[in-house]
């Protein structure tokens, strides 16, 4: 994942952008682009006019609804014109999602960020630029069978509508993503995002709305949530027309989805270790973890988290680290890093103090965790990193902020255990460093993660300098993985007997 955007072109959109804020925050239709050297965003395709909404509520215009009971209604009319149109439909909703993430990505991007106040901008920004790399209607082809007693055809077919919670990390291209898969399988969708980056999730779905309904004359296939709550949730989990749920965030959201009663595909919580062994080559680990843990503040789900590196390679690693532009704290540097960023309150169980990420500096830039620990750091740097011992809350938790801690450890065996620990059995992502095949056997076989990654950065594993192909929900404790159309399906067989089968 490069993310070499030139800085005077992020300052010149940081700055239209916030030009074109309204007094509240909220953003508002920019205007044709008359400039051809003004940013893509601006002479998109599919540039709508006004919504002409004067109070800033849509009050259910362009799939941007006051209440989940309204949105569901409104997605259940759209899957249903949906089904009408046909696949050629489906094909250009994928062509307009894909295509406007792509015109819009800069503008977008600033957008989120100022909203969400975490991650980084030009890490936004790629996030929507890649959103071309979602599967979407080509994966959705029948199987077949031919034999004596005929043909039988498997087809993947559509829910009909789909109920789906965004996370504040990556609103609008886990939005963009899950409406590329969603709608490549027949089906719509209705959003509750989170409500830290819910304005730009509900700017999004009304532009694709506008872009769809003019292209296709489907209306609110896509549909939002205008101010998500937990009660909304409740309301849109409870809606008949809500046939599955497709949830991406932490343990909490996973938890209520499963309680809800309905199917939910649910992408859940990560605490992706990172095991280096002394056959690993140590400027690529170097580079592969500031890459994957810096990359947009290390709030990627699969973003390494922590370090475990064989005891007499580790002081190898760490210096690969710092020739590859990491920073390394010292001991009392860490303490106060480690003080800023978690809070240790009374815990259950035998009343240990349980560390609880300080969410103020998550996502947040190296130089605030750098203040945070009481030193500056040049300018372009990605990472911060510091040794640790295995118990430690950088370890345990998943602090989702551009610092990794580094933990010795004697064996690949006790590193394998140390792994095991720290991802929590979230099954989620773990990534090695290393040529021997055996430690990738034994570490794939412990931790049994969705995702093992070998010799790169964690985002190899969603098809960003390895194979696959991307999704932003990756689902993890339900086992349906990289989520792609074929997991909003319904397989249904159709069966002729003794006939039509031609040799
Ligand atoms: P979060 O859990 O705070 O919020 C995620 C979504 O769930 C939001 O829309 C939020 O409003 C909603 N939510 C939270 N608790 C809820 C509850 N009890 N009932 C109903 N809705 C609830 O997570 P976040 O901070 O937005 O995102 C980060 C988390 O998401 C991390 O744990 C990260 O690993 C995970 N994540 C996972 C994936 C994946 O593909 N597996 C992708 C992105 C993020």
């Amino acid at each position: 994942m490069s993310s070499q955007i030139n800085e005077a072109v992020i300052r010149d959109v940081i700055t239209e952008v916030l030009g074109r804020l309204g007094s509240n925050g909220s953003a508002v239709n920019p205007a044709p682009a008359t400039d051809p050297s003004a940013p893509a965003s601006t002479s998109s395709s599919y540039a709508p006019p006004s919504c002409g909404c004067k109070s800033g509520r849509s009050g259910g215009k362009h799939g941007v609804f006051a209440t989940a009971n309204e949105a569901c209604d409104a997605a259940q009319q759209g899957f249903l014109q949906l089904q009408k149109k046909g696949i050629e439909a489906r094909r250009k909703v994928e062509e307009i999602i894909k295509t406007m993430c792509a015109e819009r990505a800069q503008e977008w991007g600033c957008i989120e960020l100022e909203e969400s106040k975490i991650g980084r901008l030009d890490h936004k920004i790629e996030k929507l630029q890649i959103i071309g790399l979602v599967p979407g209607v080509d994966w959705i082809r029948p199987d077949a069978r031919s034999g004596d007693h005929g043909i039988t055809l498997e087809e993947y077919t559509p829910f009909g509508v789909i109920g789906a919670i965004t996370p504040s990390t990556h609103s609008i291209p886990t939005l963009a993503g899950n409406i590329v898969n969603i709608v490549a399988a027949g089906n719509s969708v209705v959003f509750n995002a989170h409500p830290s980056a819910a304005r730009c999730a509900a700017m999004a779905v009304r532009e694709f709305n506008k872009a769809i309904e003019r292209e296709t004359g489907i209306q609110n296939l896509v549909c939002i949530i205008e101010e998500p709550t937990l009660d909304s949730f409740k309301e849109l989990c409870a809606h008949e027309a809500v046939r599955l749920l497709c949830v991406t965030g932490g343990p909490g959201v996973v938890k209520a989805a499963m309680q809800t009663g309905k199917r939910a595909i649910c992408a859940g919580p990560g605490n992706p270790p990172v095991l280096v062994d002394d056959t690993a080559c140590m400027k690529r680990a170097a580079e592969s973890i500031i890459q994957g843990a810096s990359y947009d503040n290390n709030l990627l789900c699969i973003g390494e988290k922590e370090v475990f590196a064989l005891e007499h390679i580790a002081d190898d690693l760490m210096q690969a680290m710092q020739t590859a532009g990491a920073v390394r704290l010292n001991a009392s540097q860490l303490d106060q890093l480690t003080q800023a960023a978690f809070t240790f309150k009374e815990g259950q169980g035998a009343g240990c103090p349980h560390p609880v990420v300080n969410r103020d500096l998550i996502g947040k830039d190296v130089s605030v965790l750098a203040q945070a620990a009481g030193i500056q750091v040049p300018d372009g740097t990605d990472l911060l990193f510091a040794e640790t011992d295995e118990n430690h809350p950088f370890v345990d938790e998943e602090q989702m902020m551009p610092f990794i801690p580094i933990v010795r450890v004697g064996s690949v065996d006790e590193g394998i255990r140390a792994a095991l620990k720290a991802e929590h059995n979230y099954r989620h992502t773990s990534i090695i460093h290393s040529h021997n095949v055996n430690h990738m056997t034994a570490m794939a076989r412990a931790l049994d993660t969705t995702l093992f990654i070998k010799n790169g950065p964690c985002g190899a594993g969603l098809g960003l300098g390895g194979e696959g192909y991307l999704s932003f929900s990756i689902a993890t404790p339900t086992g349906e993985g990289v989520t792609n159309p074929r997991t909003f399906t319904r397989v249904r067989r159709c069966v002729m007997v003794d006939n039509l089968r031609i040799y």
